[in-house]
């Protein structure tokens, strides 16, 4: 686009705009151009042809209203005079106040005339009242299309007749001097035909303006799918050129470590996802490129053996490998199960986290150094600085959603010269079109099969008026050797409040488990970790029948005879916390159940999420479900990306294009990685263009 195109235009100097309202435009919505103007898309479409009735007219909505002004005063206030007006329908009266421009808007409307008008009801002095309504004659009105845009808007916007009929007419008077020469393609001429896309043009006429439902539906569809082609370029070459960039160990074989371990040592058939997953990890470590690698899959999915067998092929080519965990218990839990898995190997295992001390540390690092060690386990102290390896190979995380993007990098330079290879795992499925975006430039591998023999756990809403049937049913559970957690959710602002909560909690539950029959473990957060360790492991061992705790079981451990998860307050829970909860159990052979404790009173969302949880154990369906409730900005672990910035297109409703458009930038880069063929110019300069406002991108991960 050249700097003389009306698009890059100050919007001051469009007609009905000023250089006041072009200051407001800039601080409410940061618009400066005209192309940032048009760039800011209506998010819903009234029906003009659909009028509220004045007599149904109730607080706080937004209405459209047709009617006859009947009359206009100006009331002297004790320091400013106002405006206001009586507006009737058939049905009745309401009354319209103006409290600036008063001058301006009673010279302009006109009594007894019939008008079209947009506003938000308020109570002003008792009574129903429009403040700073939209009035457009209706005679006028009339000549427009049935679809009245809806753009989001400010208090501030309203206040400076900035409101949604005037945005409309600074559109229409900018559309007026634009035409099609303005809008020059940018998505390759192929694409538009296969795909029977409509011109940038009509898209930017029909998104404002559309006459019917089949512009609007041409024009947004034309404009989600640019913004999410674009998205996809721009991931698929930043993945691109660090792939360009970092050179990556390269694991040729396959040695006697990983086979003696699969013949001797593994004693179950693995899953074909969990034999898929370790082939897609096997060609990365071979390819010569550091692997960057999102392993996603279900609690219970078996991610552990992957990682494991993983950091197998890392040791039998001669390198060392970790294995980093969110929490001290949950690093305990790995240690044992990978120390027991591989014995008899000679394979040296090590751990450390923050309580690891003293000459124990000392000693540990020493060997490390040396290469006496090949597998690390631990916590984030496996970050530090003074822990180096003699040449690590592989780095897995476990639970990513705990784990800092910034943490993740430090792993890379754990080795001076070739970065490690980088497996990242995560029991937080992410919805498609998230991990599309936010996770583009990582390779995904998916778990998406349970072992066998897994029975579902039976997921089940009780109140508080159904204590006394579950403490029967607990102490029957009980009866038959099983065990069960009961979980408090964690207030973050307050933990005073959580351990109350519990302790009131562990009280009650003495009435009717005393202490002369029945062991409980209780363990919270603001316990001492030695101390958490030891109720753990009652737990564990099975001394203790019941545990009581905030959400720091969460994490990842593993107790196969628990089979009963009581989630205490779970409409405090959000979804995918709750899903990882009663991940908990179902371990084992027997029927499980997870039972979900909430007031009698919940609000919608809350009544979704247990609904939902009560229906589904899918945790693919329960991340879309609860991107759905949350919005995709919520979803853990993506707060911090900041990606996630569209302004047309949907992460949660749109997944079909946002595939669509993912396809065709893989195909179009594969045949061309730096869009210099002709056809791809225009595309390109665009590129280039958006690229320059995401600066910081190749820092993503
Ligand atoms: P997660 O993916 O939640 O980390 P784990 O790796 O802890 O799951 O595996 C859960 C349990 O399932 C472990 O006890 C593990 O030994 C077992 N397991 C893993 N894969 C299989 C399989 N293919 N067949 C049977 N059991 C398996
Ligand atoms: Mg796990």
């Amino acid at each position: 686009m050249s700097v003389s195109s009306p698009l890059n235009q100050k919007i001051e100097f469009v007609k009905g705009v000023g250089s006041s309202r072009a200051e407001v435009l800039f601080q409410e919505l940061g618009v400066r151009t005209v192309e940032d103007f048009i760039n800011i898309f209506p998010f819903r479409y009234d029906d003009r042809s659909e009028f509220v009735l004045i007599k149904d007219v109730r607080h706080g909505d937004s209405v459209q209203l047709k009617g006859t002004l009947i009359s206009l005063e100006k009331v002297r206030g004790r320091n400013r005079s106002r405006l206001t007006g009586m507006f009737k329908d058939a049905s009745g009266l309401i009354e319209l106040t103006w409290f600036q421009g008063v001058k301006w808007i009673s010279e302009t409307l006109q009594v007894n005339c019939e008008y079209v008008l947009y506003g938000k009801v308020n109570i002003y002095r008792g009574k129903r009242s429009i403040p700073h309504p939209e009035m457009e004659l209706a005679t006028k009105a009339e000549n427009q299309s049935a679809y009245l845009p809806v753009y989001a808007s400010t208090e501030t916007l309203g206040r400076k007749n900035l409101g949604i009929r005037t945005r409309r007419n600074i559109l229409m008077n900018i559309f007026q001097i634009l035409g099609p020469q303005h809008f020059p393609e940018i998505l390759p001429g192929e694409l538009l035909r296969i795909l029977k896309l409509c011109n940038r043009y009509e898209a930017y006429t029909w998104i404002h303006f559309p006459e019917n439902e089949h512009e609007r539906g041409h024009a947004s569809n034309r404009l989600k799918f640019e913004e999410l082609f674009f998205l996809q370029l721009r991931i698929l070459q930043v993945k691109k050129s660090r792939e360009q960039k970092l050179r990556g160990l390269v694991f040729e074989k396959v040695g006697n470590y990983f086979n003696r371990f699969y013949r001797e040592k593994l004693n179950f058939e693995l899953t074909g996802a969990q034999k898929r997953v370790i082939k897609e990890i096997r060609n990365d470590l071979g390819s010569q490129i550091q692997m960057n690698r999102l392993l996603q899959g279900d609690v219970g999915s078996g991610k552990t053996v992957v990682a494991l067998m993983s950091m197998l092929i890392a040791i039998d080519n001669g390198y060392q490998a970790c294995i980093l965990a969110p929490t001290e218990i949950l690093a305990q839990q790995h240690f044992q199960s990978i120390s027991d898995s591989v014995r008899g190997l000679g394979i040296q295992v090590g751990f450390l986290s923050g309580s690891v001390k003293g000459r124990t540390r000392k000693d540990l690092l020493r060997f490390l150094r040396d290469g006496h060690i090949h597998f690390l386990v631990g916590t984030h102290a496996i970050l530090e600085d003074p822990v180096k390896f003699k040449n690590l190979g592989l780095a897995v995380t476990d639970e990513q959603h705990r784990f800092g993007v910034a943490q993740r990098a430090r792993l890379w330079v754990k080795n001076v010269d070739i970065p490690p290879h980088i497996l990242v795992m995560t029991a937080t499925p992410i919805p498609r079109t998230l991990a599309m975006t936010t996770y583009g430039d990582l390779d995904v591998s998916i778990i998406d099969e349970l072992p066998p023999g897994r029975k579902p756990v039976k997921t089940i809403h009780k109140v508080e008026a159904d204590r006394m049937r579950i403490i029967k049913f607990m102490k029957e559970e009980i009866a038959q050797g099983r065990q069960i957690y009961i979980v408090y959710p964690l207030i973050e602002e307050s933990a005073i409040l959580d351990l109350e909560n519990l302790q009131q909690g562990y009280e009650e539950l003495r009435n009717y488990f005393p202490l002369q029959e029945y062991q409980i473990a209780v363990v919270h957060g603001r316990m001492k970790s030695g101390d958490k360790e030891m109720e753990m492991q009652r737990f564990v061992k099975g001394t203790a029948q019941i545990m009581v705790a905030t959400t720091v079981i969460e994490v990842g451990v593993n107790v196969p005879n628990a089979s009963i998860m009581i989630i205490e307050n779970a409409e405090r829970f959000g979804l995918s916390q709750l899903h990882q909860l009663r991940g908990r159990v179902g371990r084992g052979a027997d029927q499980s159940f997870c039972i979900l404790m909430t007031k009698t009173l919940l609000t919608h969302y809350a009544k979704e999420r247990i609904k939902t949880m009560c229906k589904t154990d899918n945790g693919f369906e329960i991340a879309e479900v609860d991107m759905k409730l949350r919005g995709p900005g919520d979803i853990e672990g993506t707060q911090q990306s900041g990606v996630v910035d569209l302004k047309i297109a949907s992460i949660v409703t749109d997944s079909k294009i946002m595939q669509t458009a993912r396809h065709f930038a893989l195909e179009i880069l594969d045949k061309d990685p730096s869009l210099s063929l002709t056809e791809h110019k225009a595309t390109k300069d665009h590129l280039d263009q958006i690229k320059g406002k995401y600066k910081n991108w190749g820092r993503i991960s």
